[in-house]
């Protein structure tokens, strides 16, 4: 079976990897910016189910951080070194509400610890250094076979000769027209990159609050973030604006964002799911496939999803999937 993947971020990479599972699948992916060329390279590697300001547990939280781990491991094993740090995020709550839900979080779920009054520790949750997991993800996925062309594609039909076609572009997927009925909007989001000169005491964990300071690696450099905005076109990173909407933000529960000296940053198109979070993975038709609207949850999902989507490919059954998409409220 010959596969053409579009997108070589999280979810191209992670679907090339389930398919080459199977024997009989050649798999090629397609990106004109190589490998984590898009959101994947640039994301700030929070990995956590509570993801967003509200604080709920993301639905399939489990499964996804399960599939994630899985995948890290293949990617540390091919490298032969660590690419995300395993020792939980610090959520810092600002109101009595949000502390009220996470002290019922601390006890239905068991992943979550009160530290202080208005600190709990995500024990599930994870920092990953997002290029190096590609890199290693992608070496796994070449060493069994999976190639990777540095071209775009522009239209579908040049890949005839593939008896499946999975589109997994990102914001990319706006210039494909058979996909013209899936709802979602794109959304701009920055990180800044900064370093911590040795007077400043970084966090041990990475920690959120309104924003977030994301610590990949021991190397006392961050990722502050994230901008979300809505109707921006224009791709470039815009470093002023993400430290006048960041800054503010951060100093609530991390006062020494100030003397952090901003070395860089980095910015990408997100594509969030009209009316759910959830991802879209889906078929469109018979040999047209779709893994996208990841939003902010590209790590927690996009092992799971691309598992999932693999199998339905390789068994002829997207039953799984078609249950996904109709019941936003499974858990
Ligand atoms: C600032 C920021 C911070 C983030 N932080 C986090 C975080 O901490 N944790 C988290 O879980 N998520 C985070 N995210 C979200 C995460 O980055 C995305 O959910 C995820 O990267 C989406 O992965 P993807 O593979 O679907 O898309 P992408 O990574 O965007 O990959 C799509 C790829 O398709 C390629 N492409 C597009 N069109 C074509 C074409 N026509 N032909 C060939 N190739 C094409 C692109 O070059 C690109 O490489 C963040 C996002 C942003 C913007």
């Amino acid at each position: 079976m010959r596969i053409a993947i579009i997108g070589a971020g999280f979810s191209g990479l992670s679907s090339a990897w389930h398919l080459l599972q199977s024997a009989d699948c050649e798999v090629t992916l397609f990106d004109p910016s190589g490998i984590g060329g898009g959101a994947s390279g640039i994301a700030a590697g929070l990995l956590h189910p509570y993801v967003g300001e509200e604080g709920k547990r993301s639905l399939l939280a489990k499964e996804g951080i399960e599939s994630t781990r899985e995948l890290i491991a293949i990617a540390e094993k091919k490298l032969g070194k660590k690419v995300a740090r395993q020792n939980g995020i610090v959520r810092h709550v600002l109101d009595d509400e949000l502390k009220e839900l996470f002290l019922s979080h601390a006890q239905k779920f068991g992943d979550v610890r009160q530290i202080e009054e208005k600190l709990f520790l995500i024990e599930s949750g994870m920092t990953v250094d997002c290029p190096s997991y590609l890199e290693g993800l992608w070496q796994a996925v070449a060493a069994r076979g999976g190639k990777l062309v540095l071209s775009e594609v522009e239209d579908l039909s040049s890949l005839q000769g593939f008896d499946h076609i999975i589109v997994a572009a990102g914001a990319g997927i706006a210039k494909f027209a058979e996909l013209k009925s899936l709802r979602y909007s794109i959304l701009k989001g920055q990180v800044l990159i900064c370093r911590a000169p040795k007077a400043v005491e970084l966090p041990e964990n990475s920690s959120i609050g309104k924003g977030y300071v994301a610590l990949p690696s021991d190397d006392r450099v961050c990722h502050i973030g994230s901008t979300y905005e809505r109707g921006e076109k224009n791709p470039a990173p815009d470093q002023a604006l993400a430290m006048s909407t960041l800054f503010p933000k951060i100093r609530q529960f991390f006062p020494a964002v100030e003397d952090l000296e901003v070395i860089g940053c980095k910015a990408a198109m997100r594509v969030i799911r009209s009316g759910h979070y959830f991802p879209i993975a889906a078929k469109i038709k018979e040999g047209l496939w779709v893994l996208t609207g990841m939003g902010s949850r590209g790590l927690l999902y996009h092992a799971f999803l691309g598992r999932l989507l693999s199998e339905a490919i390789l068994t002829g059954d997207d039953s799984a999937l078609s249950f996904l998409s109709n019941n936003k409220t499974v858990n």
